[in-house]
């Protein structure tokens, strides 16, 4: 396959064996349609679905009922969103969000708003973190949501959810919060109830694609309008036939992550420690969201006096990294992420996300550390700025 070492975790794992064993006999064998009421086929599948939606109901402290399986968190983000716009029939609704959410988040908030929707978009300080009091300040009696992620995909800098939720709570305002990049990464024993929606996705958990699901509280149960319309499944949110491989698949990843997410957890943030650590000995380097919690498994480095397009480029044959979330790692634009913690277009460019997870090992670090020490340092051998920056 291919030869790169993967950091490139955040923006999609590889589906673990286990989890697509678990899969394998609801393809052929188990093909029934969970749905199929009057035969042994639907029957057979509708036990597994129950068991799948069971298991992930017991495992994260939620209600079956709370369960809303999507295709992950894209479609997840836009049932809610548009599903709370949709439910004032017409009136103008307001959402506040963040700067540095991921771009799910920030189109769909982008779609609403050239529908005459009002949108509040909260800055971030130069660590990645809203201000709490630009937060209260921005609700008011007219205010129909507040969408703040748990996680940040690119640097991994984590929101004050308490704060932020004690405040929600206050005004009387839902919270929903994408935690996409959380599941498997942080504990979410009382996150359930400090939020009111969430969205979660397989293939960030070592599952399958095209899976994932919402959490609604049982108090926002009629909060939405439906958002397939069908067959009625899934209480009319959202209808079509239940992926049931892909769901049986993401309830074993999940049993897996939280099995092992102490553990892997401690392991990545020794990788993480040691890999800034060497990474730090190179001169101007600048690690986003340095002075704050993040993800044990994320790590956001900026380099001065370097081309990010040439970086990435002479990386790519050695290293899967990215310079921004998978959606943009194009690179036609700088990580809206960097830009509102207050880098410069150039060093937000500049920069790397470094992602690991189950297979990364120390030895591949030490390999990924040579890799961009030799890079970083080529980019500069020819860039006359930092010639002259270190004559100074
Ligand atoms: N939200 C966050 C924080 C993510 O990291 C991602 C994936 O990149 C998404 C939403 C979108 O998830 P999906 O790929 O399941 O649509």
């Amino acid at each position: 396959m291919y030869s790169q070492i993967y950091l490139d975790y955040n923006a999609t794992t590889y589906c673990d064996p286990a989890v697509l064993e678990s899969m394998l006999p609801f393809f052929a064998d188990n093909f029934g349609n969970a749905s199929s009421d009057h035969h042994p086929y639907g029957w057979m599948a509708k036990n597994a679905l129950d068991e799948a939606t069971q298991n992930i109901s017991k495992l994260l402290g939620i209600r079956k009922d709370e369960i809303v399986y999507t295709s992950g968190s894209t479609e997840g983000i836009n049932m809610i969103l548009k599903g709370i716009v949709e439910s004032k029939n017409s009136a103008k609704a307001h959402i506040i969000t963040a700067k540095t959410e991921h771009k799910a988040v920030l189109d769909v908030c982008k779609h609403l708003q050239n529908n005459g929707h009002l949108i509040t978009w909260l800055d971030v300080d130069k660590n990645g973190i809203i201000d709490t009091v630009q937060l209260e300040n921005a609700i008011t009696t007219q205010t129909d949501l507040v969408a703040i992620m748990y996680a940040n995909n690119e640097t991994g800098v984590i929101q004050p959810l308490d704060e932020i939720a004690a405040i929600c709570q206050s005004k009387n305002v839902p919270l929903f919060s994408d935690a996409t990049q959380a599941l498997g990464k942080l504990s979410l024993n009382d996150f359930f109830q400090k939020v009111d929606f969430a969205c979660f996705s397989g293939h960030k958990i070592y599952g399958p694609k095209g899976i994932g699901f919402n959490y609604i509280k049982k108090e926002q149960a009629t909060a939405l309008p439906p958002f397939i319309h069908g067959g009625g499944q899934q209480r009319g949110l959202r209808g079509g036939t239940y992926n049931l491989p892909a769901i049986v698949g993401l309830s074993k990843a999940i049993s897996l992550a939280l099995q092992q997410l102490d553990q892997e957890n401690t392991r990545l943030k020794n990788l993480k420690d040691q890999l800034e650590k060497e990474l730090q000995t190179i001169p101007e380097i600048q690690i986003n969201g340095m002075d704050i919690a993040r993800l044990a498994n994320t790590t956001n480095v900026s380099f001065p006096f370097v081309d990010g397009k040439n970086l990435l480029r002479s990386l790519s044959r050695k290293i899967a990294v990215s310079n921004g979330s998978a959606c943009n790692s194009a690179a036609e634009f700088p990580s809206h992420v960097l830009i509102a913690m207050g880098l410069e277009e150039p060093l937000a460019f500049a920069s790397l996300r470094i992602s690991l997870g189950r297979k990364t090992t120390g030895e591949d670090l030490q390999k990924a550390i040579k890799y961009i020490k030799e890079a970083v340092n080529k980019q500069r051998e020819n860039n006359i700025l930092w010639e002259q920056h270190q004559s100074l």
